[in-house]
């Protein structure tokens, strides 16, 4: 287990006592600020109450039921200068770690307490579990379920919903569902956690959408964890019907109050592709928080209101909310997705400077992205290069793609080099770099890079589209028949492509990945891509006029992104789709991304 040290704050001597005050109960009831909690334990250690149990007992709840790194440092110290702290304390201080940014000194206080002699109970496990879920250690979780096993908790009411979140957090679906399924089937905590196992990294939404159908026909009353976990499920699939009618039950049900509650349905409606609707619930809430904010944000910046997204951050400084790392996401990405390069590195800046905002990852990202797009991609390279931390792949992964859209070769190469350095399994990198190649004509190129994928045993991540119809999600991938009414959808799409043709589209074929096929070939390769079948099963299953709404896992393509125009046009229909990196929204033969994404 990891061991680290909190830093301490050292207590300022009392000086030149005057007569000492006892603490009253009352003041007692709501210690509003750590500095007031500094005040009761200083004039705590004046009367001797300093091993007053009870006393430091409610001062370390206080400290910890709200946990910043120097309230919990403070109450950490507190707890030092108790002899023999009781398993209660343990808890405590250690459910404020789990809920901190240092999980990891929960383990270090587990290893304490077992060193101490005191046998762990339904209260510890918990906030463990929560810390190894937060800090994503499956080895330190795994022996902590083999300890609550050996003491017969591990199937106890407030053990078990812990043990499949944190089982779903680190990624291990099905040991998280042999735990669900074992337990009490009438527990709705359980069915959060197992509904938000499914929703994590993305990974099965149509599962936590399923079990919170199963727990509504079995009569059991959601909570607003439900609402959260199943909002965010509507998210990932794109299901606006099913997030429509989540909102509807939200205001029947009591939860039309809860912030956040409102803020994942801000973020559902936005990646939904309804910024409508995300704007009517932000204007319909009573209080706002900095997360409401920069949910509002981060909705305006996605669907390509740039200028609007910055004006909106200016008005939550105005009304004095702190902004946070979310909210310079939203405002770098409005930046970067509306030109604004030089006002987007200047917040860059002051995440640091002014607001005291440590960038992470994705800030660099954005940042990587702001460089790229305005074409200054050598300054990206650069950027990269000399970060503070080691870059990730998706960093370079960012660049990679700014090198394929604006035909970079030489520096594309490089950069493969850099990602390869990291990670050498991601096909979609081998697939911008060969598609480079071939638009050049540089078929030996092409030849190499598939013999590297070969090699190496990469796969090319499969096209995956979804498209929700009447309260069912349908998933459609490139050239598959799988889908109960593939054929009449393939119909449709020849129909499509034929009645375009009319209008001008030509199939773009110079990029398909295939080599040695001919132009037939590549032609027929290109029409059945999972993002065409899905336009077409929306045009045949909605009614005229409906907006077709879809989800698409990887980045469109370019032959499929002026399909989509030209389908928006000649059938007069709004298209809004959501591909790996942002919104398209199609229009009467435009898309709102301006033909760059
Ligand atoms: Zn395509
Ligand atoms: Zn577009």
């Amino acid at each position: 287990m990891t061991t680290t040290t909190p830093t301490v704050t050292p207590l300022s001597p009392a000086k030149t006592p005057p007569p000492p005050p006892t603490p009253k109960p009352s003041t007692l009831q709501n210690p509003t600020s750590i500095q007031h909690i500094q005040q009761l334990h200083a004039v705590a250690i004046k009367s001797n109450l300093q091993t007053n149990l009870p006393f430091l007992t409610k001062l370390i709840t206080h400290l910890t039921s709200t946990p910043t790194p120097s309230s919990l440092s403070y109450a950490h110290q507190m707890f030092d200068t108790i002899p023999d702290p009781p398993i209660l304390l343990f808890n405590t201080l250690s459910r404020g770690y789990s809920r901190s940014q240092t999980p990891s000194i929960a383990f270090s206080l587990f290893a304490e307490m077992i060193n101490s002699n005191i046998t762990p109970d339904n209260y510890t496990f918990p906030s463990l579990l929560k810390a190894c879920a937060s800090a994503k250690t499956l080895d330190v979780g795994k022996q902590a379920h083999a300890f609550a096993m050996k003491l017969g908790l591990a199937d106890n009411g407030f053990v078990r919903p812990t043990l499949i979140n944190m089982y779903g957090e680190c990624g291990e679906l099905t040991e998280a569902r042999v735990l669900f399924e074992r337990g009490d089937v009438e527990c709705v905590v359980s069915y959060n956690a197992m509904i938000m196992a499914c929703c994590v990294r993305g990974s099965r939404p149509s599962e936590a959408l399923a079990l919170f159908r199963e727990l509504q026909g079995k009569g059991m009353r959601p909570t607003d964890v439900t609402m959260l976990s199943v909002l965010s499920a509507c998210a990932l699939l794109g299901a606006i019907e099913l997030g429509k009618w989540i909102h509807d039950y939200v205001k029947k049900n009591g939860f039309g109050s809860y912030v956040k509650v409102n803020t994942a349905l801000i973020d559902m409606y936005a990646k939904c592709g309804s910024l409508e609707d995300a704007i009517d619930v932000f204007h319909s809430m009573g209080t706002k928080d900095t997360q409401a904010w920069s949910a509002m944000i981060v909705a305006y910046a996605i669907h390509g209101h740039g200028s609007i997204a910055i004006s909106m951050f200016d008005k939550m400084l105005h009304d004095g909310i702190k902004p946070d790392g979310i909210t310079f996401l939203g405002v770098l990405y409005a930046c970067s997705h509306s030109g604004m390069v030089d006002k987007g590195l200047d917040y860059f800046h002051s995440m640091k400077k002014t607001h005291n905002i440590v960038p992470g990852i994705k800030h660099y990202g954005c940042i990587v992205d702001l460089l790229a797009r305005a074409g200054r991609l050598d300054e990206a390279f650069e950027f990269i290069d000399r970060l503070p931390i080691k870059p990730t792949p998706i960093l370079w992964r960012t660049l990679l793609s700014a090198c394929g859209a604006r035909g970079n070769i030489d520096l594309g190469k490089l950069v493969f080099d850099r990602i390869t350095e990291l990670d050498d399994s991601h096909g979609g990198d081998y697939v911008i770099l060969s598609n480079m190649c071939a638009s050049v004509g540089r078929l030996d190129d092409v030849n190499k890079i598939r013999k590297l994928m070969s090699e190496r045993g990469v796969v090319k991540v499969p096209g995956v589209s979804s498209i929700e119809l009447n309260n069912t999600v349908h998933e459609f991938f490139s050239g598959d028949g799988k889908h109960p009414r593939s054929r009449e959808v393939h119909k449709m799409v020849d129909e499509v492509v034929e009645q375009l043709k009319i209008v001008g589209y030509a199939p773009d074929t110079s990029k398909v990945f295939h080599v040695g096929m001919d132009e037939e070939g590549k032609e027929i390769s290109l029409r059945y891509h999972s993002e065409k079948l899905a336009i077409a099963f929306g045009l045949m299953s909605s009614a005229p006029g409906a907006t077709i709404r879809i989800v698409k896992n990887l980045r469109v393509c370019g032959d499929c992104h002026s399909m989509a125009k030209m389908v928006s046009m000649v059938y007069g229909r709004r298209i809004v789709l959501r591909d790996l990196n942002r919104f398209h929204h199609f229009e009467g033969g435009v898309c709102s991304c301006g033909d760059y994404w």
